[in-house]
């Protein structure tokens, strides 16, 4: 078992397991599994911004090292919109259902051509000792017109990815996760570490 802990500021099981599986050398846990409940506002205009706005805020409340991360889907045609804003694209509280429709009609008339996007990921993770290292993932792809499979969450069934030739709401959450943004920002990171 490795010895050191890493508190991760998610409860999302799906990108626990994400993680462990990439930082081998950390014994991983999610924060509510420590027993430790925060909650940071996301107030930064880049997902680095947001991502150590998260990560700093957990290690106020903890000695061991932590790690955050932010993500969302830039689209080349809306100049890289709705980014940091993805999870509230269609106001405060939206579902992923009227996120991807709003997508699906501001696109309406772009072609097939043009609708280039990108998911991006940064994590930050805090060593124990408080330095803070970076990393970085993208994963190219394009709008499609309409849903294709309903698999994955947020904007999966409209991403069509480059690299599986696919839409990500047909693909296995294993398939998916060989080519994620967050795995590349993952690999980033250990990289550096
Ligand atoms: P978060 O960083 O997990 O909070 O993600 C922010 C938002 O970006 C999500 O609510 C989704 O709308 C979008 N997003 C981020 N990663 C993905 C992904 O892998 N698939 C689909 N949507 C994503």
């Amino acid at each position: 078992m490795p010895e050191k802990i890493l508190l991760v500021a998610t409860g999302n099981v799906g990108k626990l397991k994400e993680i462990k599986s990439i930082l081998a050398d950390f014994q991983v846990m999610g924060a509510k599994e420590a027993g430790i409940s925060f909650d940071a506002e996301e107030t930064g205009s880049t997902f680095s911004e947001n991502a150590a706005i998260k990560a700093r805020e957990l290690k106020k409340l903890t000695e061991h090292a932590v790690l955050a991360d932010d993500s969302g889907l830039c689209v080349d045609a809306l100049d890289g919109a709705p980014g940091v804003y993805s999870a509230r694209y269609a106001g405060e509280n939206a579902t992923d259902e009227a996120n991807v429709d709003k997508l699906l009609a501001v696109l309406a008339d772009v072609p097939e051509e043009n609708r280039g996007a990108q998911f991006r990921s940064t994590v930050c993770l805090i060593t124990e000792e408080g330095k803070e290292i970076y990393g970085e993932g993208v994963c190219r792809g394009r709008i499609l017109t309409e849903r294709q499979g309903s698999g994955g969450f947020g904007y999966d069934p409209v991403f069509y990815s480059d690299d599986l030739c696919e839409s990500f709401g047909v693909l296995t959450h294993e398939q998916k996760n060989q080519v994620s943004h967050r795995k590349r920002a993952l690999e980033d990171l250990l990289k550096k570490l």
